[in-house]
Order: C-alpha cells, then sequence, then structure tokens
C-alpha cells in the first residue's frame, strides 16, 4: 500500500504542519534498509524473544549517517515522526505476532555526533522545538517513577464495548463517540477501565548546568527533562549526564486557562551518565607542556599559594592549605569495599571582614567543579539533599540534591556553615566522612554521592573569636562534626601597627591597580606600567592554575616513600606521647596530615610523597594544632574539638556516674549537696564540681526537678 500523508504534529504546542511532506513509505523503507544493512534483525529478533524485560532497541547514530546521510539529519530535524515509524516497523512489520500495536518498543540513540545537536541549557531557544537536542548537566532533582496512562480504555455504557484512545501527556482525552455502537455523548458514558489500559512509567528530572561551564559566579540555568519506560529509575541527584532527546513545549495555564506562554521540556530518546574520571577542564598539549615546566620549578607549591586570590593580603598558611586542599589526597578503595576518603575538608572561624567570604568565592570559581553555597541554603535541599513534593512533582515525590552532592567530583565552598539547619546538621556527618547522603523518607530509600572537599567559613557565635574560649564554644556547630575538618584556623581581626599598614598598602594598591585597568578600558592607552601592579600578579595566572590542577587531579596518584611513612609515623608517635596527661591528637589527625602529604606531592606533579612532602603536611598540621589550641602551645585535641581537657573530661564522667548510681539506689534523683560531697571526697575540688554541675545543666546532660535534686535527662 503506498499512500502519502501530510505529517501534522505537535509542534510549539498546538497543531502545526510540517515544513515538509514526510512520506510514511519512504522512511519506512529507509529504516527497513538499514536494518537489513546494518544487521539489526538478529537483534530485532533478540528483542523479541526478551520483551518485554528489554523493550529498547540501541541504534548507533553512527551508522544511520553511515547508511544515509539525509536519513540522519532528517532523523535530527523530525525525530519524533522517524522514531515513531522506526519503532512501528520494528513493532508491526517484524514481530507481528509477539509485540503487537499497542505495546511499545523504543528506539534509543547512541552515538549522536554532539556537534550537530549539542546546546547549553541556556542556549536553547524557541527554534530548536520538535528538533533531537543534546544536553550535559548535573542532576539536581528526580521524581518517583509512576506510571502514566498511554493507552486509556474507556467501556461505552450503551455497548459495552471498549474504545482505546491514545493519551498526551496532561489532561485525559475521553471519546465523544463511540466507534462500535456510534452513540454520542451524553447518551452514552465512557468509564476508564484501568485493568485494560496500557500504562508507561514516567520519570520527571530536572538537570542543571555543569558548574565549569558558567562564567564565574553565573546563576546555572536548568531544564525539565521527561524519561518514560526502561529508562527510568536509573539516574539520581548528583549524576552527570548527557542527554539526547526531542525539545517539545507545553503550554502555561493558569488553572483552565491556557496561555500564550510556552515551557520547553526535553523528552528523552537516551541518556549517557558522564564518566566522573573525566576532567572538566581542557588541557591542550600545549598547556600540558607549560604545565610540567611549572611543576619543575623550585618552590612551586609556595608559588601557587602566592597565586592564590592575590588582591588578599597575607594568610600564607592558609593559602598553602587551599593549595593542597585543590589537589587533594588519594581517596582509596581496598578490597573489602570501605573506601578512605581522599578530599581534604577546611574550616576557617573567624572575625567578620577577614577576607573569609572573598577567599570562598575565589576558590569556587578557580577549582574544577566547584560550587559555591550558603550554609542556609536558599533550596529546601540546603547543603545535603532532601525529599519534597513540591509541583515540580505534580503530586509525586520528588528527591532535590543540595550543594554537596552538586558538587560531587568536585569542591564546595560553603559560608555561613554556622547557619546550616539542623536536618542538614544531622546528615553533614555522613555527607563529610562517608562522603554519601542518604535519604529514606516516604519510601524513598536513596544515597547520593557528595565526593567533594569542603572549604567551610563560620562566624563566631559572640560576633568576634574570642581567644580564651575552645573553638567549640565559639561556633553553633556540633564537635564530631568540627573535627571532621582536615584544618581549622581562625581567622582573627586584631589592630597592629604594622600588620595593618601592610594590609592597607595591599588594599589600596589593589584599589589603585583596578582604577587604572578600568580607566584603560575606555581610554585605549597601550599598556602602561604601575608599581603597584607588581604585587597584583599572580606567578601564576588563574586560568593556568585551573588547568594545572585538573591536571594533577586526573593524572598524578603519588605513593607514599617509606621515608615518608617512617616521618609520619615518628611525627604521630613522638606528638601522642610528649603530652603527658593530655591527648595531643588522634589518628584522626594523622590521617590528614597523609591526605596533605599526597597533595604536596600531586602539587609537584610527583608519583612519589617524599619526606618534604611529609614535613609540609606536618607544618600544616601543627601550625593549625597551635593556632587553635588554647594552652599556649601545648595542643590537646579534646580542648580543642570539646572545650574539655581528658582529664577535665574524666571529672565530668565521675560526676555523671556518682549521679546515676546515687540514683539507682536510693531510686530518686540525689541531691546537689549529696552529689557535692561524694566528689569531693573522690577527689575533686568543690569549685570544680560545682562548675561541672552548671556545665552539664547547660549541655543538656542533667537538669533540676527543684532546687535542690539534679537528674539524668535520659537519653532514648
Ligand atoms: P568575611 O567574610 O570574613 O566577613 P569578607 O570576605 O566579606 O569578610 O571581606 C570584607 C572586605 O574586606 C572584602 O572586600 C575584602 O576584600 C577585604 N579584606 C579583608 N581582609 C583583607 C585582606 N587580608 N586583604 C585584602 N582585603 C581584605
Ligand atoms: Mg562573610
Amino acid at each position: 500500500m503506498t499512500y502519502k500523508i501530510l505529517l501534522i504534529f505537535s509542534n510549539i504546542g498546538g497543531w502545526m504542519l510540517s515544513p515538509n511532506e514526510i512520506e510514511v513509505d519512504t522512511v519506512r523503507a529507509l529504516w527497513e534498509g538499514f536494518f537489513d544493512q546494518f544487521e539489526y534483525r538478529d537483534r530485532i529478533n533478540k528483542l523479541s524473544e526478551l520483551y518485554p524485560d528489554e523493550k529498547s532497541l540501541y541504534i548507533s547514530f553512527r551508522e544511520i549517517t553511515d547508511y544515509n546521510n539525509e536519513f540522519s539529519s532528517n532523523l535530527i530535524e523530525y525525530p519524533e515522526i522517524y522514531l515513531s515509524i522506526g519503532e512501528s516497523v520494528i513493532r508491526e512489520d517484524i514481530y507481528p505476532a509477539r509485540i503487537n500495536d499497542s505495546r511499545r518498543v523504543n528506539i534509543r540513540l547512541l552515538e549522536v555526533p554532539e556537534q550537530d545537536v549539542q546546546y547549553e541549557i541556556r542556549n536553547i531557544r524557541s527554534q530548536n522545538v520538535g528538533k533531537l537536542i543534546s544536553v550535559s548537566g548535573i542532576i539536581r532533582k528526580n521524581t518517583e517513577v509512576l506510571p502514566r496512562l498511554q493507552i486509556a480504555a474507556f467501556v461505552c455504557s450503551a455497548c459495552g464495548e471498549i474504545n482505546n484512545v491514545p493519551q498526551d501527556r496532561g489532561r485525559l482525552d475521553e471519546p465523544s463517540r463511540c466507534q462500535h455502537c456510534d452513540t454520542e455523548k451524553p447518551k452514552t458514558r465512557f468509564k476508564l477501565d484501568t485493568s485494560e489500559s496500557e500504562f508507561v512509567d514516567v520519570q520527571k528530572i530536572e538537570i542543571q548546568e555543569n558548574p565549569e561551564t558558567l562564567d564565574g559566579g553565573a546563576q546555572p540555568q536548568r531544564i525539565t527533562v521527561i524519561l518514560e519506560d526502561d529508562i527510568t529509575g536509573r539516574i539520581f541527584p548528583g549524576d552527570r549526564v548527557t542527554i539526547y532527546g526531542v525539545l517539545k513545549a507545553e503550554q502555561k495555564r493558569a488553572g483552565a486557562v491556557p496561555l500564550t506562554e510556552f515551557n520547553i521540556y526535553v523528552y528523552c530518546v537516551n541518556f549517557k551518565k558522564d564518566s566522573k574520571e573525566v576532567e572538566s577542564v581542557k588541557v591542550t598539549q600545549e598547556d600540558e607542556k607549560t604545565i610540567i615546566e611549572l611543576s619543575k620549578q623550585p618552590e612551586i607549591i609556595e608559588k601557587l599559594a602566592r597565586s592564590i586570590a592575590p588582591t588578599i593580603y597575607g594568610m600564607e598558611m592558609v593559602k598553602t592549605s587551599l593549595v593542597l586542599q585543590m589537589f587533594g589526597g588519594i581517596r582509596k578503595t581496598m578490597k573489602d569495599g570501605t573506601t578512605m576518603r581522599g578530599d581534604i575538608h577546611i574550616l576557617m572561624v573567624g572575625d567578620p571582614g577577614t577576607a573569609k567570604s572573598q577567599l570562598l568565592k575565589y576558590m569556587a570559581e578557580v577549582s574544577p567543579r566547584g560550587v559555591f553555597a550558603f550554609g542556609r541554603g536558599s533550596s529546601a535541599a540546603g547543603l545535603t539533599a532532601a525529599a519534597v513534593r513540591d509541583d515540580f512533582g505534580e503530586g509525586r515525590w520528588t528527591l532535590e540534591a543540595g550543594a554537596l552532592v552538586l558538587a560531587d567530583n568536585g569542591f564546595a565552598a560553603i559560608d555561613e556553615l554556622d547557619k546550616m539547619d539542623e536536618r542538614d546538621t544531622a546528615a553533614m556527618h555522613e555527607a563529610m566522612e562517608q562522603q554519601t547522603v542518604t535519604i529514606s523518607k516516604a519510601g524513598i530509600m536513596a544515597t547520593l554521592k557528595s565526593r567533594c572537599s569542603i572549604l567551610g567559613a563560620a562566624n563566631p557565635k559572640f560576633g568576634r573569636y574570642d581567644q580564651n574560649r575552645p573553638i567549640v564554644d565559639q561556633i553553633d556547630f556540633p564537635p564530631p562534626l568540627i573535627s571532621r575538618f582536615d584544618v581549622i584556623f581562625k581567622i582573627i581581626d586584631q589592630p597592629s601597627r604594622e600588620k595593618d599598614e601592610k594590609l592597607a598598602l595591599h588594599i589600596l594598591a589593589a584599589h589603585k591597580v583596578g582604577e587604572i585597568y578600568k580607566s584603560l578600558e575606555s581610554s585605549k592607552i597601550e599598556d602602561i606600567e604601575v608599581e603597584e601592579e607588581k604585587g597584583m600578579v599572580p606567578p601564576v595566572d588563574k586560568e593556568t592554575l585551573r588547568k594545572y590542577v585538573s591536571y594533577a587531579r586526573s593524572k598524578v596518584f603519588p605513593r607514599l616513600s617509606e621515608e615518608a611513612i617512617e616521618i609520619l609515623k615518628d611525627e604521630y608517635v613522638n606528638t601522642r606521647n610528649a603530652g603527658g596527661e593530655s591527648i595531643p591528637i588522634t589518628a584522626r589527625q594523622l590521617e590528614s596530615t597523609i591526605r596533605l602529604a599526597e597533595a604536596a606531592a600531586k602539587a609537584r606533579l610527583s608519583p612519589i610523597v617524599t619526606p618534604k612532602d611529609a614535613l609540609l603536611a606536618k607544618a600544616v598540621v601543627d601550625f593549625y594544632l597551635k593556632d587553635v589550641s588554647m594552652n599556649n602551645g601545648v595542643v590537646d585535641i579534646d580542648i580543642l574539638l570539646t572545650g574539655m581537657s581528658s582529664g577535665q573530661r574524666n571529672e565530668v564522667e565521675t560526676v555523671h556516674d556518682i549521679i546515676r548510681d546515687m540514683k539507682r539506689e536510693n531510686k530518686r534523683a540525689p541531691t546537689v549537696q549529696s552529689v557535692i560531697e561524694t566528689a569531693v571526697s573522690r577527689g575533686i575540688s568543690k569549685e570544680r564540681v560545682t562548675t561541672i554541675i552548671n556545665n552539664m545543666k547547660k549541655n543538656g546532660m542533667i537538669y533540676s526537678p527543684n532546687d535542690r535534686t539534679v537528674d539524668l535527662v535520659s537519653r532514648d
């Protein structure tokens, strides 16, 4: 049978004539020829055997191009029509017996040449509607997979026969007249019979532009993608994907009233998970030469440190640590599947106006796959992730990724970390150590990956950093979380004539250089030498730094040398045992030192972690431990992280046990007086006991049922 139809298909929402007449039989013949020539018949055979466990035929776009160039460009131009004809060829012509008309098979395209179809999300326009396109990005949200009616079976109340009506997305299409008895509404009524209807699994996702494609600080754009059938439920927030699909438009509505504006979305034909290893920054062979040259320079780490945020004065140790953080240690996976994080987490706590935010923004910009966010996130997902029910899900639950998931395999700068909400605080432990975020809510069980290094900034609770208080007292942040940071800096803004003068000159010079650049822009004067410029020009420019880091992260995986192991071990044992009563450091600090040492080797593009790398790492950890410890140089990790020395903690435990035991014995809460007496008899001074009891009350460990007694707050 040959017939020619003028194809009408849903373009920009309404009905539009196709600019070309497409002859169905010609297209059908093209597909058949293609299937023969490229040996797809066997695969179609296989598919029909496996159906419905397998419902898709994967076809290489390259082969289609090889077969017939015009055919493949038409496929890009009119994908819906071409694919649906191809699908019906598979269905009807080849296996009419097994795969009947109403059942669905999908053609899923592979190897679509990016240059022909690739768009940035922000560049998608109405002229692309109806075409085959590809977009890449990070998945920000996905909904549950739910069934959608594909072919609705309506039972006619007049004759009892079934009318099958194919359905589009959105409102349910009902027949107005019965195909069998010809009775029209309202003389007959139609009732939907779900058991006779055909459903398809549908999932809606939202992808967001990859951060590295954005010009510094631009807001990432997003687009919705619809997945159907066998490709649903396979991708999750935080995944990086390339979607191939048909750009579609859907009319906006205000209630039931259709508007003239349209939303666009991509109907997914196939997707590809982007391999995480592929680095985001393009490094050419020439770049590689420059990078290797650079790495051979003496003191390269110091040079890289001076290249970070050149307008910010001082903070040498902070900048050195930030350099090491950019390169990161090595993530290890053992035979039994346990992993050890390689990412280095850094926390800065300090006075307002000390360039913390400035540094964070800079780092997010220069780091490959960098993300900047605030502790109190602007979305429901916050820093980690959340399951929400909102408009996007249209009644379904949506899983939404927060900053740390979006920064997977990259870097997250989190400003005002102390302001994060309770839900995030609870999820952060897992996010920082296991580097995953687990959501289990409303039947959604998902573990999302958050393998990123975190640079956090926090402001002191009382406005200014108080050197006489332990760090835990100064930020609203639970001690176990603080201990997950490899390096912690306090940044103090204390007047000092000498330092203030240098800082002021530096800031003034930066402003002057900026002013000169501005005036050069408008006056077209060629390059003039500026004295001040010298201090502002980094040894390694931003673009090269980015490439350098990206190159090292993807190419260099150093190993600890025996000498480095010896040094790290000795330093650990010696520091541990020099503290007398106190516990200066724990195994955590050893692990941090290892990560930093590995990072130092990476920064030199060295395959070996040398003693020098170990010593630099050690210097960073020592600096921070001394810097934030209060005991004037005597490091005590317990004071640092819990606000109590181990001796003091023992006293607290003693008092706790006294209260517990007395309560057990007397079956009621003991009096304060009796607790104090017992504690004194065990060698704690009366003043200490009183302080301890007050602190325990403050921390919520105990409470006073009345003025005279104290009781433990039960924890169940
Ligand atoms: P914070 O986040 O610590 O409160 P900001 O990053 O907002 O501080 O810094 C406030 C301003 O002070 C910024 O414009 C910053 O450039 C400037 N500033 C503070 N410290 C320095 C410094 N050491 N060198 C140069 N500029 C500085
Ligand atoms: Mg700030």
